[in-house]
């Protein structure tokens, strides 16, 4: 992901600095999935639901709790 660097800069302000490292699986996930429902010929409603529930899984640190 492109932004992971600056996501952790952002963060190491007043953080840890592991926001963008956090992110980075929840991202691949829903968008992977996003991809398997459109080829499936998901609705729109089922594709965001599933891109979601796989980004609530797989994000960490605490935005990937408070996300989900
Ligand atoms: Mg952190």
């Amino acid at each position: 992901m492109a932004n992971v660097d600056e996501l952790g800069r952002i963060d190491a302000v007043a953080g840890d600095g592991d926001h963008g490292i956090g992110m980075e699986p929840g991202i691949v996930a829903a968008a992977e999935t996003a991809v398997n429902m459109l080829e499936r010929q998901a609705g729109a409603a089922t594709l965001l639901q599933r891109a979601a529930d796989a980004w609530a899984d797989r994000a960490g640190g605490t935005s990937g709790a408070i996300g989900g």
